[in-house]
């Protein structure tokens, strides 16, 4: 999502991952947004999203994104990096266990 060009440029990651996904097909609309995602501002930011993919570097951000996608049933993809080290995990509410599920103890690290 992030060249050497964006970092230069300290441009914030939903700019330039708003102009690559758009390289990627020209039919689709990105709407980008600049904010810190809390419990006040969710619903506005995510309502109507088909899918959310988790790009945040904190639990509790990835908490909140699985409690609206499951109280929505909107499907989620958690991901994390850590140098080379990366996990992902795709959560369908209903149909597979959600980060809460996995993790219930919320202060948990991983
Ligand atoms: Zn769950």
């Amino acid at each position: 999502m992030f060249d050497e060009a964006d970092a230069r440029d300290a441009l914030p990651k939903a700019v330039a991952a708003q102009r690559k996904i758009a390289t990627f097909n020209s039919g689709i609309k990105i709407s980008a947004h600049v904010a810190d995602v809390v419990p006040a501002n969710i619903r506005e930011l995510l309502h109507g999203a088909d899918l959310v993919l988790d790009a945040t570097d904190n639990f509790e951000t990835r908490y909140l994104l699985n409690d609206y996608a499951v109280e929505q049933n909107v499907p989620w993809i958690y991901t994390a990096a850590i140098g080379a080290y990366a996990v992902t995990m795709n959560i369908l509410p209903g149909e597979t266990a959600c980060l809460a599920c996995l993790f219930p103890n919320r202060l948990a690290e991983l």
